[in-house]
């Protein structure tokens, strides 16, 4: 991102308030930002690639690795572990970029704790509805598991208060500008 120090960037919120959507905007129109691929357990949704989307791993070969101590942070979200490899941190800081992950609210605050100058930054949905009717335009959750969603956004959303910035994903351009803004503000600090 220029000449400024790199930073380490966390993004969280529910799942639904379009955090993956928020975050590709802001790489096609913020140069040399590193993004971390995170190991799962959960299986590939239709269209995801391993190795792109998520290192998509067995529950054993998961454990593997935290015995491994592979591991910056991991957490159980919903049904499954999602865990960020240090070798990926290391990969993308090594080369003085600044670097976001996106991971879920137990993960930045282990982070947070670890890497005291990481920004912490919840993107927040309008509301519990909007983000109930973008789950369901997905398609791709059960019953079980949107009120599953709903009950861990609820969880998410008495957290934020830890959280260095908010920014609202209402409208999806003023949320991108409003991003790309803190992430600057932060980089010349
Ligand atoms: P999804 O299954 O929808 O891709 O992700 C579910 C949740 O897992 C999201 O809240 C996402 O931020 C979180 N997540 C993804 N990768 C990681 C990770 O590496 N660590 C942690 N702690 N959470 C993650």
């Amino acid at each position: 991102m220029g000449q400024s120090e790199s930073k380490l960037f966390v993004i969280s919120g529910p799942s639904g308030a379009g955090k993956g959507t928020l975050v590709a905007r802001v790489r096609d129109r913020v140069p040399n930002l590193g993004l971390t691929v995170s190991a799962t357990t959960r299986s590939p949704r239709a269209g995801e690639v391993d190795g792109v989307n998520y290192h998509f791993l067995s529950d054993d070969e998961f454990s593997a690795r935290i015995e491994a101590g592979d591991f910056i942070e991991w957490a159980q979200v919903h049904d499954h572990r999602y865990g960020t490899l240090a070798s990926e941190v290391d990969r993308s800081l090594s080369t003085g970029q600044s670097l976001i992950l996106e991971i879920d609210v137990q993960g930045a605050l282990a982070v947070k704790e670890r890497f005291p100058e990481a920004v912490l930054i919840f993107i927040e949905p309008p509301s519990l509805d909007v983000l109930r009717e973008r789950l369901l335009g997905r398609g791709s959750e059960t019953p079980e598991s949107l009120e599953l969603r709903l009950h861990t956004a609820k969880g998410e959303m008495a957290l934020r208060d830890r959280y260095d910035e908010i920014v609202v994903n209402d409208d999806l351009e003023s949320a991108t500008e409003e991003l790309i803004a803190v992430l600057h503000r932060h980089e010349r600090n």
